[in-house]
């Protein structure tokens, strides 16, 4: 008789979000004449950029052509991707990141819940409070996290790092020391971020302590301030302990193409272990690349026009991030967030959970939005808009709100 992985047992309930969809759906099903505005879920709404559709179509019409057609991908990817990413965001920044230590993959999701069957069953994993659930899921998955209380909604072998508005949604360093220490910067959900200086003390520890910092940079093209770091590896000694994961699904609106990274540098090691060497390993049994035909798209995120037209798309998503911040403040509410991410976290008003204020704000104001709690136990009494609407919806959900 077969066994299934009962580690899979241990995972909660419902998924946050498919809980959001059926409690939406229910309601929408019992006021028909409601239109709502979906301030929810963290995708983007513009359609790809011109000069990607270029690149997909003459892309597509090379695999139609025999002289032209390509089979499977290399294991790390095509060259010119590689060469674009290394150029681009590492060389342009300082950074000294090689094109053979980028791994092209489908997406930073799956490099995120993929990235920890590298590493030992017996390391502790840290993460921030409220986090992206892959992090932790993916290693429940995996019988890293121990035992599930439900009513703390912890697991007893990870260690979580509040991140409130009262330590400013800065990490502290725990008081136990962790293997792997998951950083997501810019932050998904709160929308805050880290100075570079508060990295570089986070890659200081990780190097210190002989943890691994696997850093998520998916929000980085949204990053305005200037003292915050476009990759982890502008700190002094990143090179030794930070793999960092990126995803073209947030600057350049492939949530429906597919196409990251993940940067693991040769001089990250274990004893003598190289990390390099066990994720090409893995790359290579486990994925077979991503489409040539997105990959070309990939590359034109990097050329000139694509550079600037997304930039127009970015600017087009933080203007809804601010008219956001600021409509609501002068409701009254106090927001973080959405100066360097396209998220806005919000304490919710008088003693409301962020289910009940759910539960009004869709009543209310036929507004969704995404209740804290459903990112962890510090999320609780906070609640999160995203700036990935579009223009309109934004300002007229801002308007709904005012009159609450
Ligand atoms: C959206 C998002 C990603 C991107 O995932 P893809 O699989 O590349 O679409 C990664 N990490 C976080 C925290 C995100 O919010």
């Amino acid at each position: 008789m077969f066994k299934v992985n009962d580690n899979y047992q241990k995972l909660p309930g419902s998924y946050l979000f498919s809980t959001i969809a059926r409690k939406v759906s229910e309601y929408q099903a019992a006021h028909p004449d409601k239109t709502l505005i979906r301030l929810g879920i963290g995708d983007v709404t513009q359609p790809l950029a011109p000069a990607i559709i270029e690149a997909l179509h003459s892309a597509v019409d090379e695999m139609g052509n025999a002289a032209t057609f390509r089979g499977y991908a290399p294991d790390l990817g095509y060259e010119f991707l590689r060469n674009a990413i290394a150029e681009n965001d590492y060389k342009a920044r300082g950074c000294d990141i090689g094109a053979d230590e980028i791994f092209v993959s489908d997406g930073a999701k799956s490099d995120s819940g993929n990235i920890q069957e590298i590493f030992s069953v017996d390391n502790r994993i840290a993460v921030c409070d409220p986090v992206y659930p892959v992090y932790v899921d993916s290693n429940v998955m995996a019988g890293r996290t121990g035992t599930y209380d439900p009513v703390s909604e912890v697991w007893s072998d990870v260690i979580y790092m509040p991140c409130t508005k009262e330590n400013g949604f800065v990490p502290e360093f725990p008081k136990e020391t962790p293997d792997m220490i998951y950083l997501c910067l810019p932050n998904n959900p709160t929308g805050t971020t880290l100075t570079k200086a508060q990295l570089q003390e986070w890659v200081d520890y990780a190097n210190r302590v002989g943890a691994v910092i696997i850093y998520d940079g998916a929000y980085e093209a949204y990053i305005s301030e200037d003292d915050v770091a476009h990759t982890i590896y502008e700190c002094e000694g990143a090179r030794t302990c930070a793999i960092e994961l990126k995803s073209f699904s947030k600057n350049a609106g492939f949530t429906g193409v597919r196409l990251g990274y993940t940067v693991v540098p040769k001089e990250l090691k274990c004893g003598d272990v190289s990390l390099h060497a066990m994720w090409a390993r893995r790359h290579g049994t486990k994925f077979n690349g991503a489409p040539y035909i997105v990959q070309r798209a990939g590359e034109a995120v990097y050329s000139e026009t694509g550079k600037a037209q997304l930039k127009q798309q970015i600017a087009y998503y933080m203007k809804n991030a601010s008219a956001i911040r600021n409509g609501l403040t002068e409701t009254g509410f106090e927001v973080f967030g959405g100066v360097n991410a396209p998220y806005i976290w919000l304490k919710t008003p008088g003693q409301m959970t962020s289910w009940e204020f759910f539960d009004y704000l869709l009543d209310a104001a036929h507004v969704v939005g995404t209740p804290g709690s459903g990112f962890g136990p510090s999320g609780e009494g906070y609640f999160r808009l995203t700036a990935f609407g579009t223009c309109e919806n934004t300002l007229a959900a801002l308007e709904r709100i005012r009159q609450l």
